[in-house]
């Protein structure tokens, strides 16, 4: 059975890295058939920091944009951002990171190996965000549209200098102690070397453990386990608003802490169509990733203590725009490689606090900001 899944997976890579090479360098048009509408919400006046929502579009920069905003009709949710700064993303040994070490960056504060999650050169393990904020008495969210084993959400609750060891990073969520956890992959909660079904352990624990949006939207407290899927979740198309609603039910929930809360959203899948060298698909993912940033800005003016912060990681597919034209929601762009690209990365801000996002920095430094404005 194994032997057969693993077949399946190479086959896969396979189809996915030659459909990606034969479409590299080549131009590809892109049009959106309904374009939506965006919010428009005003700059928020107040000074405390007391809630702070991390998003993190994987492998989405400053073109990924341009081009998802010239197909919606020359509009986006982001630009309700009023302070844009930029991010160094080179990790401790490269130049170019991955999505494991630029993660580990943003969650801990540390510049670390490709393909490490959570854990510094030497591979200590490293507090993160989330682990700082509840210790603080803050409640704490992971929501995210991959497997909760890939590298972004591993940073933020596992510890491994090898982001492909699923089995221990997996296992490592039972101790993280995030009240709101939401994504796929639970092959790696269930279907076990080791035999554990990491999802009777998370009920022991006391973990609502739902299954599907269905079973979640109802679900009144936390701590949540929510893995949706067996590996990722499906297209934006198939999935449908899912990512933004478990992002306002995170929301909902954790912001009953009179404390306040950290929730980090990850927009997961934009990065493999950047692999694959997939306009349309790319641009599904940022579109839905923008969407989910409207609802949620449109939360934090109403709340008026929540500073909201979008960022990337990395580039993914070196992407350029040849051409289109806003009036007809068309773009053409070209892909430049099937990895990740080197480039600084936007960091845009909203609410109180966001005024010390602005300026050139490294990645490492979004962490400490954070740490400064929560106080933690
Ligand atoms: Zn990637």
């Amino acid at each position: 059975m194994k032997k057969i899944y693993l077949l399946a997976t190479l086959f896969a890579v396979t189809v996915c890295t030659t459909q990606a090479q034969s479409r590299r360098d080549k131009e590809q048009t892109y049009t959106l058939d309904k374009p939506y509408e965006t919010v428009l919400v005003q700059p928020v006046k107040g000074k405390k920091v007391k809630n702070v929502i991390l998003m993190i579009g994987d492998g989405m920069s400053l073109m990924h944009q341009y081009s998802a905003w010239t197909a919606n009709g020359g509009k986006l949710n982001i630009e309700n951002c009023p302070i844009v700064g930029l991010s160094k993303t080179y990790c401790a040994n490269k130049l170019i990171t991955d999505s494991g070490a630029a993660g580990t960056a943003m969650a801990t504060g540390q510049k670390t190996n490709y393909h490490s999650v959570g854990v510094d050169t030497n591979g200590n393990p490293l507090p993160s965000l989330t682990d700082i904020a509840k210790d603080k008495g803050l409640s704490t969210g992971v929501v995210v549209t991959c497997r909760l084993n890939d590298a972004t959400p591993a940073a933020f609750c596992a510890n491994s200098p090898d982001r492909d060891d699923a089995e221990k990073i997996a296992a490592d969520y039972l101790d993280c102690n995030v009240d709101f956890i939401f994504g796929g992959g639970s092959k790696h909660f269930t279907q076990r070397k080791d035999k554990r079904n990491l999802i009777e352990e998370f009920k022991v624990k006391g973990y609502n453990t739902p299954q599907s949006w269905d079973e979640l939207k109802d679900i009144k407290q936390t701590p949540i386990f929510a893995v949706v899927d067996t590996l990722d979740l499906p297209v934006p198309s198939m999935r449908g608003e899912v990512l933004g609603d478990a992002s306002m039910k995170a929301i909902e929930l954790l912001s009953k802490n009179k404390k306040g809360f950290f929730l980090m959203v990850e927009g997961s899948q934009l990065d493999d169509y950047g692999h694959f060298n997939d306009l349309d698909l790319l641009m599904q993912e940022v579109h839905d990733f923008d969407r989910t940033v409207g609802r949620i800005l449109q939360w934090a003016e109403k709340d008026g203590e929540t500073l909201v912060i979008v960022t990337a990681d990395h580039e993914t597919g070196g992407l350029t725009l040849v051409g289109g034209d806003k009036n007809t929601n068309t773009i053409v762009g070209k892909f430049s490689t099937g990895g990740h690209s080197g480039v600084m990365v936007p960091v845009y801000s909203y609410g109180p606090g966001s005024q010390d996002f602005g300026g050139i920095y490294e990645n490492t430094s979004i962490f400490d900001k954070i740490k400064k404005l929560l106080k933690l």
